[in-house]
C-alpha cells in the first residue's frame, strides 16, 4: 500500500460539480472508469477521492483543440531537429547511443558548466506515452534521472492510477541539465537544447504526449497562455502533430494538493484521447 501523501481522501461534496460528468456517491464513492482494486488504491493514496460516474458510461471521444494554440511565443520557437537557430550540435538522424553520448558531451548551453550529471530521460523507448517535464533540479542533477524525490515518487503514483509504470512510458525533459536555483530555463537554453527532446520524440515514437508544468507547456505549445487555461483540452504539438495533454506539475501539486483532481481528469483525458486514436 502507497502511503497516503496528504493524508485522509477528502469527502466529495456537490460543490463545484460540471453538468454530465462526474457525480458523488457519498454511500460507496468510487470511480467506474478505475477497474482494478489495485487503481482504487493508488487513487486513495494520491488523496483523490473516488467518484461514481452518472449517466452513459465512458467518456465521448475528446475533441481536438485546432487549431492549436496559436504560437504567439517568439522568443521560444517550436521544438525541430534541424531547427537551423539550434546551438545544440546537430543530432537529426541520430540513434539512441549516438544521442545519449551527444547530451552527455554537450556544452552548447552555459548550463554546462554547473551540473553534475546530465539528465537524458528514462523510461521505455517504445512508449505510448511520453512525460515531458522542465529541467531537472537539484535531486535529477544528483542523479541524472528525471522526476526523482517527492515530486517523482507523486508522479509514478499519479501513473499507476492509470495503470502504468514508470518503464511503460519515456519521461524526459525540456532540458538536460538544472538551471541554477531551479530558476526557470532561459529561452536561449530551451533553443539550445531542443533538438535533443526533439529527436527523443522522434526515436520514441508516442502517441501522447503528456505535458507536466507550464514551462514544458507554454514551451511545447509556443504559447503565454496559463496552464490553467491549457489543462482539459488536448492540443497539437506544432512540430509532430502528436495530440498533447497538459497537466500541472507533481511539484505544485505538492504544494496544491487540491489540484490533484484536475490532474487526474488530465490523465483521464490522456488516456481516453490516447484510446480513441486510430492504431
Ligand atoms: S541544457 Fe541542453 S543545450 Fe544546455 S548544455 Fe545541457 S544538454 Fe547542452
Amino acid at each position: 500500500m502507497w502511503p497516503r501523501v496528504f493524508g485522509a481522501p477528502r469527502v466529495c461534496t456537490n460543490a463545484g460539480r460540471r453538468r454530465g460528468q462526474l457525480a458523488p456517491d457519498l454511500g460507496d464513492p468510487i470511480h467506474m472508469s478505475v477497474r482494478s482494486d489495485r487503481q482504487r488504491a493508488y487513487l486513495r493514496a494520491l488523496g483523490i477521492p473516488l467518484w461514481r460516474r452518472q449517466g452513459p458510461p465512458g467518456r465521448s471521444a475528446p475533441e481536438f483543440d485546432t487549431p492549436a494554440v496559436p504560437p504567439t511565443r517568439q522568443d521560444t520557437p517550436a521544438l525541430s531537429a534541424d531547427s537551423a537557430v539550434c546551438a545544440a550540435p546537430v543530432i537529426a538522424g541520430s540513434d539512441w547511443a549516438e544521442l545519449e553520448a551527444a547530451v552527455t558531451d554537450c556544452r552548447a548551453c552555459a548550463l554546462c558548466e554547473g551540473r553534475t550529471r546530465t539528465v537524458f530521460g528514462v523510461g521505455s523507448r517504445e512508449a505510448d506515452w511520453m512525460i515531458i517535464g522542465e529541467a531537472p533540479g537539484a535531486e535529477e542533477d544528483r542523479q541524472g534521472k528525471p522526476f526523482v524525490g517527492r515530486a517523482g515518487q507523486l508522479l509514478d503514483k499519479m501513473l499507476l492510477a492509470l495503470g502504468l509504470r514508470r518503464d511503460q512510458v519515456f519521461v524526459a525533459n525540456l532540458l538536460k541539465c538544472r538551471p541554477p536555483g531551479n530558476r526557470d530555463p532561459k529561452p536561449e537554453e530551451v533553443l539550445a537544447c531542443q533538438a535533443y527532446l526533439a529527436r527523443q520524440i522522434a526515436l520514441v515514437r508516442p502517441r501522447i504526449l503528456l505535458s507536466v508544468g507550464r514551462v514544458s507547456a507554454q514551451h511545447l505549445l509556443a504559447t503565454d497562455t496559463p496552464v490553467g487555461r491549457l489543462r482539459g483540452k488536448v492540443h497539437r504539438h506544432p512540430d509532430s502533430a502528436l495530440p498533447v495533454v497538459v497537466t500541472y506539475h507533481p511539484a505544485y501539486l505538492l504544494r496544491k494538493p487540491v489540484e490533484k483532481r484536475k490532474a487526474w481528469d488530465d490523465l483521464q483525458l490522456a488516456r481516453d484521447t490516447l484510446k480513441n486514436l486510430n492504431p
